[in-house]
C-alpha cells in the first residue's frame, strides 16, 4: 500500500509507531530513550521473578529487590513513528506498527 503520509518535500513517509518492548530480551541499555524526542519509554526496575518494581532513578534499588532494568513503553500515544529507536536497539526487542491511514468523512 502506498503511504498517504508525506514529508515536507512531498516524499512518501510511513510512521512506524513503537508499541511494545520485550522485557525478556531488553537489556536496559537506554539507547532508545536517548534518541527518542518524545519520552515514549522509560527505564523500569525488575525483580528476580521478572515483576516490574517501578520506574528507575539512579539511586533506587527498590530496597534490595532490584535485579535488572528494562525499558518499558509507558507512553505509547506520544510516539510519532520516526523509527530512531529501532535503529539503535542492539537486541531487536521492539515491536513497531505502521500508522493507520487517516479516515476522511
Ligand atoms: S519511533 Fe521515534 S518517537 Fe516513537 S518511540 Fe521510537 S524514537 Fe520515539
Ligand atoms: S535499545 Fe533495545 S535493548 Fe536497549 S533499552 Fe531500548 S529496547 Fe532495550
Amino acid at each position: 500500500m502506498t503511504s498517504p503520509f508525506v514529508t515536507r518535500d512531498g516524499s512518501r513517509w510511513m510512521p512506524d509507531y513503537l508499541t511494545a518492548i520485550d522485557g525478556a530480551t531488553c537489556i536496559g541499555c537506554g539507547r532508545c530513550f536517548k534518541v527518542c524526542s518524545r519520552e515514549v519509554m522509560h527505564l523500569y526496575g525488575v525483580d528476580d521473578a521478572g515483576e516490574i518494581l517501578g520506574i528507575c532513578d539512579d539511586e533506587d534499588d527498590f530496597e534490595g529487590e532490584l535485579n535488572r532494568m528494562i525499558m518499558v513503553v509507558d507512553h505509547a500515544g506520544r510516539c510519532i513513528g520516526c523509527g530512531a529507536c529501532a535503529r539503535v536497539c542492539p537486541k531487536n526487542c521492539q515491536t513497531h506498527v505502521a500508522a493507520e491511514p487517516p479516515q476522511h468523512d
